[in-house]
């Protein structure tokens, strides 16, 4: 998956006030692109010194090269580097995966920076905690945390089938999925699952194991992947506003995505190897 990158390592630890040197790189996103050179299929981000004078804030570590982000927004890209959709980098099988890794939980960052400008409370201008990765508010005290939205991924078996969907808003991924879902407020992972697989697709579930989990940064995600087995009737009722398809699969019908970055895809590909 995406975040297996060991043996590299990313240090999220934060750090108050810790300043961009000449040769750091610094990601620059502007909505759902980042700022790149691709050089012969690897990911190069821009140093400060290439970008200039500006606002630069820590994000984390990678091994032992320190990485920031630009706010605002750098107006005038440095020569050789071009805005590309995050999606496009993924798609062109643009590496190494710790750099992929770095760029999702970035975005991630970077989007919740975005985001909390503003106190939601009172709508004053929030400033950096000096003592944690949070926004307080100057005015009535309020503190922001990284925002992180939980959600499930579920393989449903069905004896030697499994369930694979397809979501009718990603009308531009082409690739098989499994039923997911948001937690609500309230809910616990497990009763997600049950809830989650009734609305998409009107089946009830038994035997729900927790698998893995996975940071998926260009959704502010935290998923967590579930086994279950149908329960009772088999017969697929899918909710045609949130999915396109859904259908069994044996083994041998299962088609993986064209990388291994996410959790879905290794949650098929071991239904598909028989390890599951
Ligand atoms: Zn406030």
């Amino acid at each position: 998956m995406i975040q297996d990158i060991y043996p590299h390592r990313l240090h999220n630890e934060f750090i108050a006030d810790k300043k961009a040197g000449a040769n750091d790189r610094v990601f620059v996103f502007d909505g759902n692109n980042c700022l790149v050179h691709i050089d012969d299929g690897q990911l190069i981000l821009p140093t400060a010194a290439e970008l200039g004078a500006g606002e630069y804030t820590f994000l984390f570590a990678l091994d032992d090269a320190d990485y920031y982000r630009a706010a605002p927004p750098v107006v005038k890209a440095p020569e050789g580097f071009e805005f590309m959709k995050i999606y496009d980098i993924r798609h062109q099988k643009t590496g190494p995966r710790e750099m992929m890794f770095a760029l999702y939980t970035a975005f991630h960052i970077d989007k919740w920076y975005k985001d909390s400008v503003h106190c939601g409370r009172c709508g004053s201008k929030t400033v950096n905690s000096v003592r944690e990765r949070a926004r307080v508010c100057p005015v009535c005290g309020n503190t922001v945390y990284p925002r992180i939205n939980p959600a499930v991924i579920v393989g449903i078996r069905n004896g030697d089938r499994i369930l694979v969907t397809k979501y009718a808003n990603r009308a531009h991924v082409p690739y098989y999925a499994l039923v997911a879902g948001f937690t609500e407020i309230g809910e616990t992972l497990e009763q997600t699952v049950v809830r989650e697989v009734f609305e998409e697709v009107g089946l009830k579930v038994k035997n729900i194991t927790y698998y893995k989990s996975q940071p998926w940064g260009t959704a502010s995600d935290l998923l967590t992947g579930f086994f279950c087995d149908v329960d009772g009737d088999d017969t697929i009722r899918m909710d045609q506003g949130e999915l396109k398809i859904a259908e069994w699969k044996t083994a041998a019908e299962i088609e993986l995505q064209p990388d291994d970055y996410s959790l879905t895809n290794e949650m098929m590909q071991l239904f598909r190897d028989g390890h599951i």
